[in-house]
């Protein structure tokens, strides 16, 4: 596995596989690898011939500048898990490779992003939208891996795909869950053990809801109850729990078998903030 740390680098890299006629797959992450990072990784191994993978934790999608500064780094780990993975290139830049000068244009999503992560954490799919498009610019993969986990982020990056034609298939791969259905994240790594065990009020709501709206319970019922579930679990504090469709976000207020539907729901375990989210109708 070969590091790298600016475009230049990778430029006559890209041009060589290029002219081999070889497939280029990226996958874009912010470092503190786990097993759900490692398989979209995988995804890409086995349906590429190259694999580029991106360790950058960028500062503008940090709404809480806290949270930014307790990002777990463990970059040793990270390129070794990388490297047993069959990984070609790793792609480390420093933030002034990235944002030479602060990046001032902004970018609107519409309705998709006024709305759950994008309402809680102003200015993050902005920040989003504009480091995925110089990655993708910076690195010209053929096709791009994201996950399920971000359910939001997946239909954001779709939106910046199909509206800036970047000439750029995407892969979405499902969420990977701890033994006890706790959704793998970086940030679980941030829990102490009573915010970990409590954490998992997260994947218990979604199942609980998904339980009963298929028995017949309404979504505005289902809903009440989650929230009253929750204030039972002292650590946990709700920002939202929402039935939205997956592509637009918009909100259902009735849950509707023919419909695209996904629950979404966020919560702080502590200071910690946790997303997770379960497809109902796929
Ligand atoms: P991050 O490092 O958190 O920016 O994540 C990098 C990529 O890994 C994003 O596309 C995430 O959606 C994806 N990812 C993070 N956690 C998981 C998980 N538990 N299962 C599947 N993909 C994940």
């Amino acid at each position: 596995m070969k590091r790298i740390n600016t475009p230049a680098e990778w430029n006559p890299l890209w041009l060589s596989h290029l002219q081999k006629n070889e497939r280029i797959g990226f996958v874009p992450t912010m470092g503190a690898l786990h097993q759900g990072h490692l398989d979209l990784v995988q995804k890409s191994v086995q349906n590429t011939d190259i694999t580029l993978v991106s360790i950058f934790v960028n500062p503008t999608q940090f709404n809480n500048p806290e949270d930014f500064k307790k990002y777990p780094n463990t970059l040793g780990d990270d390129l070794e898990k990388l490297e047993s993975a069959g990984v070609d290139y790793v792609f480390v830049p420093e933030v002034n490779t990235i944002y030479p000068e602060k990046a001032e244009l902004k970018l609107d999503f519409g309705d998709v992003e006024r709305v759950l992560e994008g309402e809680f954490r102003p200015g993050h799919f902005n920040g989003v939208g504009v480091v995925v498009s110089k990655l993708f610019h910076f690195i010209r993969p053929h096709v791009a891996f994201f996950g399920q986990k971000d359910l939001q982020q997946v239909a954001i990056i779709k939106r910046l795909v199909r509206d800036l034609s970047f000439p750029i298939e995407l892969e979405i791969v499902p969420t990977r869950r701890e033994e006890d259905g706790l959704a793998m994240s970086s940030r679980n790594l941030r829990l102490n053990p009573e915010e970990r065990i409590q954490a998992l009020i997260l994947i218990q709501s979604l199942e609980k809801a998904k339980r009963e709206l298929f028995d017949g319970k309404s979504w505005l019922q289902v809903q009440k109850e989650i929230e009253r579930d929750f204030q039972q679990v002292p650590l946990a504090k709700l920002d939202y729990f929402e039935l939205v469709h997956p592509d637009t976000f918009e909100s259902q207020t009735e849950f509707n078998q023919e419909k695209k539907s996904s629950i979404c729901v966020a919560a702080y375990l502590g200071g910690i903030r946790l997303i997770d989210n379960l497809p109902i109708i796929p």
